[in-house]
């Protein structure tokens, strides 16, 4: 039997070790916290997932709470206009999204994977660590996400666009907030503010049952930047909220009310979007495979890491099990990579545009979601498949065939 080594805990890490494990293999995850931590933690994302990534999870039978989770058909946004009120407001059709808090799924995952007879080592993870077990493996994958096992990959500077983090982020998990009267259904709703940043609204479940999630994405420096140096979580929710009565007055009143579901449902910070290189040297000559967001690190403002992060999960095993007996040497590490990559750099495009100022072109499409629901939906659908992008959103010749296709222009 094949043995696999996998380092971290997390989306990708569980996702592959459990369809391995389905697979027959002899599979082990390494990592530093126990489920009962991991409930018992710090928030660590609003983990939106779109219906083609559900659809890979449910695959596995890991869909494990769609009794519960509130699921969101639609996603909204609003953009305002220099005078404050909003010149782009619309709903589209996005097929039913979700987002259970990582803390009650990897939790969860973890506990199967253990209930199922798959090994667990848990204890902070080194280099030199994985040096040492790569011995005893076939495979060593390293999912342990944005922590410091990634200095074991190199950037990859060709696709790597950045070099510094693009938006501060600021999440609150609360509950007592109202949906928008308008929705009747619960939504994802963005708000850009141009020029500020982003706040988002996000129905999901967690600990302690269905909340709301908010996300601030700060452009640095600007006036979203708030909250540096705030360790107290209520201080942490005040200034959220002054933000959303300040930059989003139209969703404040329903906002006000609500409190955080618990102490560690807040998390601030920033990281610099990055693309590595997928193979790690180990110092006495092994090789091991980076996955998710070791490779590929994304601003979290289009909802697209935790995404990728499955569609690793299933890319990777699909290779492997395709492998058969073969070694997993440098080349099939590559192609493996590769094969994600297809997916993830649509990903990367996409969110690359978002943190950028729109362009004209991409103005004139988000404005015509309003009067033109074909629109909102093709944009919403595209968030969970960006390959779609390509074909309406990045090239102002595109766009305008497009708008003129559907008749939203002459
Ligand atoms: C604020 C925020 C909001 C986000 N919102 C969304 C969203 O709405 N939708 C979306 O798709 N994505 C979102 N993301 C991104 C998403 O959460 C990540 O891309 C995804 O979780 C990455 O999965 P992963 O498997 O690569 O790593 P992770 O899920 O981060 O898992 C890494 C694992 O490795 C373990 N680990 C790390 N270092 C070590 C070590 N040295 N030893 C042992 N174990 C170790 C960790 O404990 C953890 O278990 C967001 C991210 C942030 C920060």
């Amino acid at each position: 039997m094949r043995r696999i080594l996998v380092v971290g805990a997390g989306h990708s890490g569980l996702q592959l070790a459990l369809g391995l494990q389905a697979h027959g293999y002899d599979v082990t995850v390494m990592t530093e916290r126990t489920p009962d931590e991991i409930r018992a933690g710090r928030v660590s994302s609003t983990q939106m997932m779109f219906p083609s990534q559900l659809a890979l999870e449910a695959a596995q039978g890991l869909d494990l709470w769609d009794a519960q989770v509130p699921k969101l058909p639609y996603t909204g946004f609003t953009i305002p206009g220099p005078d404050g009120v909003p010149f782009v407001d619309w709903l589209g059709d996005m097929g039913g999204s979700e987002s259970v808090d990582q803390r009650v799924k990897m939790s969860t995952w973890l506990e199967l994977f253990a209930r199922r007879g798959g090994h667990l080592v848990l204890h902070p993870v080194s280099v030199g660590d994985i040096d040492w077990y790569s011995r005893n493996f076939d495979l060593v994958v390293v999912a342990a996400g944005k922590g410091e096992l990634v200095t074991m990959f190199d950037r990859d500077h060709e696709r790597s666009i950045h070099t510094e983090p693009q938006r501060r982020l600021a999440v609150s998990y609360v509950h007592g907030v109202a949906h928008r009267p308008e929705v009747g259904e619960k939504a994802v709703h963005l708000n850009v503010i141009p020029g500020i940043g982003e706040l988002y609204y996000l129905p999901g479940l967690t600990v302690s049952g269905p909340c709301e999630i908010i996300l601030v994405e700060a452009i640095p420096g600007g006036p979203l930047d708030r909250f540096a140096g705030v360790r107290d979580p209520r201080e942490h929710w005040a200034r959220t909220l002054e933000l959303i009565r300040t930059y989003a007055p139209w969703d404040y009143e329903r906002t006000r009310g609500a409190e955080l579901t618990d102490e560690l449902g807040v998390l601030s910070g920033a990281f610099t979007p990055v693309v590595r290189h997928p193979v790690a040297e180990l110092p006495s000559g092994g090789i091991a495979l980076g996955i998710a967001d070791v490779v590929v690190a994304n601003d979290p403002i289009t909802g697209q890491g935790a995404n990728s992060a499955a569609r690793a999960a299933a890319v990777y095993l699909a290779a492997i099990v395709e492998h058969g007996d073969r070694p997993f040497d440098r080349d099939w590490m590559q192609q493996t990579f590769e094969r994600f990559w297809d997916y993830a750099r649509h990903s990367v495009k996409f969110t690359t545009a978002l943190l950028a100022p729109p362009p004209e072109h991409v103005v004139q499409l988000l404005a015509a979601g309003n009067e033109h629901q074909a629109v909102a939906d093709r944009v919403a659908r595209a968030i969970d498949t960006p390959s779609d992008f390509e074909n309406f959103l990045y090239e102002p010749d595109k766009t305008h065939a497009y708008l003129r296709e559907i008749g939203a222009m002459p």
